[in-house]
């Protein structure tokens, strides 16, 4: 028998952007243990917009579990919020009731700003460093500075010790921005392996005094500095065996007429990004190209080369975005195009 630390991850109550939330518990387990053996527990949902003082309890259900290799025996469990029965999902569970289709790949790549007093890590204060165009992919001190390079390589190596699908890191187009991306199987799969993944680097910067900006444009409209995404690209079993330019074409058009369906769960403030620059498409706009960075939806090469077939990659979301509910809104549009 060995004691674990059982760290319960869930998202509260704050709109229009969760927070997550943790607490630890301590339980001794034979060898590490599996999502059957983690019981339901509880918190206070008023100190987290989830309750009332008076009748404060909601319960937590964990819903999936990863190795924490920050923490001896370490355990993060991934929790859907519930009523105090256990059973009916809170109303800010935005988990429960969701489409889900593990056939339907998700790859999300999530776009933020490391800050630091106030400005972006490696900014003057009170002023600007050199315009943007040697910081995407960029090497060296005058472009990344000295520790954020140290702080995406050990968030790496905490996803890939969870067992997280990270597929890779770059350095982004504004100095002190940066991506990750997370690749899954299922709108769930995806979703929570964005939220671990999104906590783990939260909790990797308290160290180094810095915290993690997910804004979509803490630099303003104005600013000549790129705004962060989340784009999700996606793809089903039958756009990867099948798909073909009909399929692709009615396709796009359902994403077309659901245009603000989708933006409206695409994450707030996203009027501030998607202007029609810095390599977006204007919010009130749906178009899409063959490698256009500038459409809504991008088309990759190898997509028409392989006669329309493949994925694709919606350019809309944005790093505040709740990939739940980008999954599921993406699923809910595939569902509305009839396949042969
Ligand atoms: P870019 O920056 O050029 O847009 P990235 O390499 O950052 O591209 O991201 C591409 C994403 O596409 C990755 O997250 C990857 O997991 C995802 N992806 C690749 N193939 C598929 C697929 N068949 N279905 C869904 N997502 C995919
Ligand atoms: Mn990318
Ligand atoms: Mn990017
Ligand atoms: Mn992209």
């Amino acid at each position: 028998m060995a004691k674990y630390k059982l760290e319960y991850l869930w998202l509260d109550g704050y709109q229009p952007v969760r927070n997550l939330r943790g607490k630890t518990q301590i339980k001794e387990y034979d060898s590490f243990p599996t999502l059957a053996q983690l019981p339901l527990w509880g918190f206070d949902g008023s100190s987290t917009k989830q309750a009332e003082g008076k009748s404060s309890d909601c319960v937590l259900k964990p819903v999936a579990v990863y190795p924490d290799s920050s923490r001896k025996n370490g355990v993060l469990v991934m929790c859907e919020v519930m009523m105090p029965d256990g059973v009916t999902p809170h109303p800010s569970n935005d988990r429960a009731t969701i489409l889900d289709d593990e056939g339907t790949w998700f790859g999300f790549e999530q776009e933020y700003f490391l800050y630091q007093d106030g400005r972006p890590l490696g900014f003057p204060e009170g002023g600007f460093p050199a315009p943007q165009g040697p910081y995407y992919t960029g090497v060296g001190f005058k472009n990344v500075g000295d520790v954020a390079r140290q702080i995406v390589e050990e968030h790496l190596e905490l996803c890939l010790d969870a067992g997280i699908n990270h597929e890779g890191i770059n350095a982004e187009v504004a100095k002190g921005q940066w991506e990750f991306q997370i690749f899954g199987k299922g709108s769930k799969k995806a979703a929570d392996e964005m939220w671990v993944a999104r906590y783990l680097l939260e909790r990797l910067c308290e160290k180094y005094a810095i915290d993690v900006e997910y804004h979509c444009k803490p630099l303003g409209i104005d600013a000549d500095w790129n705004g962060s995404g989340m784009h999700a690209n996606f793809s089903t079993s039958y756009m990867r065996e099948t798909g073909g330019k009909a399929y692709f074409e009615a396709l796009m058009a359902a994403f077309d007429k659901n245009k603000e369906e989708h933006i409206a769960v695409y994450g707030p403030d996203n009027h501030l990004r998607l202007t029609g620059l810095h390599e977006t498409q204007s919010i009130d706009m749906f178009s899409y190209g063959v490698a256009d960075r500038g459409a809504s939806i991008r088309v990759p090469h190898s997509f028409v080369n392989n006669g329309y077939k493949g994925y694709l990659e919606d350019r809309r979301p944005n790093s505040q975005g709740n990939p739940y509910q980008i999954a599921s809104r993406i699923l809910k549009t595939i569902s509305e195009v009839p396949t042969p």
